[in-house]
């Protein structure tokens, strides 16, 4: 486990980076540091068979070089399987800033950035992730052309967060024509955990379609904006895990589907935009499946965003974005299938169907 890695410093010394549970096979992590503008960035390229490696910058606060190169890894190996499985020619990468967004991102600090990814000569493509903005991407973009995410009147694609909601809705109507053997969701209570940028987006195909709706944020303004919006109520209880529902839509953080909320949990389905949900892959995988609870794996539905930002690097259109994304519902119902036939989880299963692309295009090299 990671978390031992982290507090053992013995282990530390051992094995700093190759020893790490999520280096999981990476083929390069580059170590960014320049003294002049404070930049201290790790970029982390886990595979790029299929493509050449894409994924965001995150630009967070971390407690320590060690959440920021642990963060970076997983997130790096997790765009891998979303490019494979959505059939994009895309490897799997991701960088991480180390600093506080809000006070430490310069615009001389975000141009060092880019040079480094310049620097890699196309292997690495960045693009948006927490802590950047659309304008970050329009900076980079005057060093480097291995950028995607800019804004659209720079021939950028735009904001993907309603794709990729748009995505999610199809992935849950996939779940739910497997579970209920209808995807109509009239009338099904979904629950909503984090109305932002992908949460409303939701909220609003959700409501468009008669679901029974609650939502759930830390920001009280945000809810009251929401709910006034659309027409959905705001979650008044302190648990909404151990609620009755028919799907749970984690749209806010990962890691909320645990070893303290799955046995509470009442949901016959699971299916949001957060990344990450399962804490842990294989442990909470099974959880969910002797449940009887269907998960729809995280990196599967929440790809719209990826498609969005593809787009700009085969110009492809508006169309051809809905097209790709729409796709997700046939996807998911595969999945599910799969798992159920091979019996394994619906977060194997993916893993699966998206290794065996990235195995088919390396054996016909
Ligand atoms: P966002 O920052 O716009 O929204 C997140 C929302 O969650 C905020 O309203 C925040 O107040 C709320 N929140 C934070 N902690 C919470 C908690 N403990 N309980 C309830 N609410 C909480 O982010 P977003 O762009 O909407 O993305 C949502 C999730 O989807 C993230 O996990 C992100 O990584 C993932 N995702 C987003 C995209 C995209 O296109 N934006 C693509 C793929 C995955």
């Amino acid at each position: 486990m990671v978390t031992e890695v982290v507090k053992s410093n013995e282990l530390q010394k051992i094995d700093p980076v190759f020893g790490q549970m999520s280096f999981d096979n990476h083929e390069q992590v580059v170590f960014c540091n320049d003294k002049d503008t404070g930049l201290k960035a790790i970029i982390g390229i886990h595979n790029t068979v299929l493509g050449p490696a894409l994924g965001g910058t995150r630009m967070w606060n971390y407690k320590s070089e060690w959440d920021a190169l642990n963060d970076v890894l997983r997130l790096s190996r997790g765009m891998t399987f979303k490019s494979a499985i959505t059939g994009l020619n895309l490897g799997g990468g991701k960088a991480v800033i180390i600093g506080d967004a809000k006070t430490q991102k310069t615009p001389e600090l975000m141009l060092r950035f880019g040079e480094f990814v310049h620097s890699l000569n196309g292997k690495y493509i960045t693009a948006e992730d927490v802590g950047m903005e659309t304008s970050d991407m329009d900076l980079v973009r005057t060093v480097t052309p291995y950028v995607t995410g800019i804004s659209e009147s720079k021939g950028g694609a735009g904001n993907p967060s309603p794709i990729t909601a748009y995505g999610v809705f199809m992935g849950m109507k996939a779940a739910a024509k497997y579970t209920f053997g209808s995807d109509v969701l009239e009338d099904r209570v979904v629950f909503v955990e984090g109305i932002g940028n992908v949460g409303e987006a939701l909220v609003e195909h959700l409501s468009n379609e008669g679901a029974k709706v609650y939502i759930a944020d830390i920001n009280q303004d945000r809810l009251e904006e929401v709910r006034d919006k659309y027409s959905v109520e705001i979650y008044g209880g302190h648990n909404l895990y151990a609620e009755q529902m028919d799907i749970y839509a984690p749209c806010a953080l990962g890691a909320t589907v645990n070893d303290s909320t799955i046995p509470q949990l009442k949901a016959k389905i699971i299916a949001g935009a957060a990344n990450n949900q399962l804490a842990e892959e294989q442990k909470h995988g099974l959880l969910l499946r002797e449940k009887g609870i269907v998960y729809a794996p995280d990196f599967l539905i929440n790809a719209g965003g990826i498609i969005n930002v593809y787009a700009e690097l085969e110009n492809y259109g508006r169309q051809e974005i809905i097209r790709k994304t729409e796709n997700i519902y046939n996807t998911t119902l595969e999945i599910l299938t799969n798992a159920e036939t091979n019996d394994v989880t619906t977060h194997q299963a993916a893993l699966n169907i998206a290794q065996s692309r990235i195995d088919a295009k390396k054996n016909n090299k």
